[in-house]
């Protein structure tokens, strides 16, 4: 029997948040899925995920969303954790320079780890720091251009464009993967 097209159709993708510690890639996670923001570093180690739903085209798409929670402090980032990903946010701090500068090294992890088809959005985190900026949104528009990603500047404390980063990514992807089924 065929199946109708459209009816039941589950989509679930995963999605990877990488950048330097601190940058605030818990506190986006958090905000997105619980809308909750913690203002003290957390010591926890461990990989996490969230799965988060939204509706495209009246389908239920869902991502599940996995935090380092911490793992990069040690460089332990393992294959793992990037197998199977359809998309990944990597995150920088707008008012800390160095983890702009890194930015160049998680894209190298990410082509050691990952194909060329996953979804890539470069996100300046922390931009209600205004007055501590060390990284100009032009430049971060710069190296997304350079470097084929998608950009947006958010804020995880004000909610600054949080959800719409996410979900410019799991649009992305389910285009993505329906242009390929048709
Ligand atoms: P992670 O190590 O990348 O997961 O970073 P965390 O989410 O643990 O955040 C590190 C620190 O930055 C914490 O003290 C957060 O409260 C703070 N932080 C995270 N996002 C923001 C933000 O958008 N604005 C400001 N001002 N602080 C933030």
């Amino acid at each position: 029997m065929e199946e109708e097209e459209g009816e039941g159709e589950e989509y679930l993708f995963k999605v990877v948040i990488i950048g330097d510690s601190a940058v605030g890639k818990s506190n986006l996670l958090s905000r997105y899925a619980r809308n909750e923001f913690n203002p003290h570093s957390k010591a926890t180690i461990g990989v996490e995920f969230q799965t988060q739903s939204m509706d495209i085209d009246g389908k239920e798409v869902k991502a599940q969303i996995w935090d380092t929670a911490g793992q990069e402090r040690f460089r332990a980032v393992t294959s793992a954790y990037y197998r199977g990903a359809f998309g990944t946010l990597l995150v920088y701090d707008i008012s800390r320079r160095s983890s702009f500068d890194s930015i160049a090294r998680w894209l190298d992890e990410l082509n050691t780890h990952s194909d060329t088809t996953i979804v890539r959005m470069l996100v300046g985190n922390k931009c209600d720091l205004e007055t501590l900026r060390e990284v100009s949104i032009e430049e971060g528009k710069a190296l997304a251009e350079a470097e084929g990603l998608f950009f947006i500047e958010t804020s995880a404390l004000d909610s600054t464009n949080v959800k719409t980063a996410f979900e410019i990514v799991i649009k992305e992807i389910y285009n993505n993967v329906s242009r390929k089924v048709l």
